[in-house]
C-alpha cells in the first residue's frame, strides 16, 4: 500500500519543543497546546508567529526529537512492503532542513513533499495515496472526505469528534495495528 505520512506531530515531536521556545519568546508559561493554531494559543497574530518561525527555522526544526515509536513504525511499514510518501504543510524552502532532520535521526525518507500550508488532498490524489497518517483534524477530514482512510495520532490539540474515515490512534503501535487491519 502507498501510505502518506505527515511530519510535524507525527514523525517529529515538534510541538513540545516549540512550546518551550514560544513561551520564552513571548514571555508566557503555557503548558498545554489545546489548539493546532499556535498563534491562537499564544494570542498573537499569525504573521508575527510565522516570522518568528522563519527567523529561527533551522533551530526550531532541528531541535525536535522524533515522536515516540515513529522511526520503528516507519521501518516496520517499509519492511511490510508499504511505500511511504511524506506530505507536510512545511514550505518547499524548508526541504533542506527537513531532509537533514530525517537523516540525522536515521528515519528512512525517499519521497518528501511540501504543500506550503496548502491542502494535502491534491498531492494525496496525485500520488495515489491509499492511507494517511496525520495529527491535524482539519487535514484528516479533508483527506478522509477524498476517500482515503486516515489514522489520526491522538494529541492535546485534536480532541474533537471525528468524522467517517478517521480512526484515532493513541500511539504508532496502534497505527500499525490499524493499517494491518485494512
Ligand atoms: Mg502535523
Amino acid at each position: 500500500m502507498r501510505i502518506g505520512i505527515d511530519i510535524d506531530g507525527v514523525v517529529s515531536d515538534s510541538y513540545p519543543a516549540w512550546l518551550e521556545e514560544l513561551n520564552r519568546h513571548y514571555g508566557k508559561n503555557i503548558k498545554v497546546i489545546d489548539d493546532y493554531a499556535m498563534h491562537l494559543v499564544f494570542d498573537v497574530p499569525w504573521d508575527d508567529m510565522n516570522n518568528f518561525f522563519i527567523a529561527n527555522v533551522e533551530r526550531l526544526f532541528m531541535m525536535a526529537e522524533p515522536v515516540c515509536g515513529a522511526k520503528e513504525g516507519i521501518e516496520t511499514l517499509l519492511r511490510e512492503g508499504h511505500e511511504l510518501v511524506y506530505i507536510t504543510a512545511r514550505t518547499p524552502e524548508e526541504k533542506d532542513v527537513t531532509v537533514r532532520w530525517l537523516t540525522l535521526h536515521g528515519i528512512p525518507h525517499e519521497h518528501v513533499l511540501f504543500t506550503g500550508f496548502k491542502s494535502k488532498v491534491d498531492l494525496v490524489k496525485q500520488w495515489g495515496i491509499e492511507a494517511f497518517i496525520e495529527d491535524y483534524q482539519v487535514n484528516a477530514k479533508m483527506i478522509a472526505e477524498s476517500g482515503v482512510p486516515v489514522f489520526l495520532l491522538n494529541t492535546t490539540y485534536n480532541q474533537v469528534d471525528l468524522s467517517t474515515g478517521i480512526t484515532r490512534c493513541q500511539s504508532w503501535n496502534e497505527i500499525l495495528e490499524e493499517i494491518q487491519r485494512l
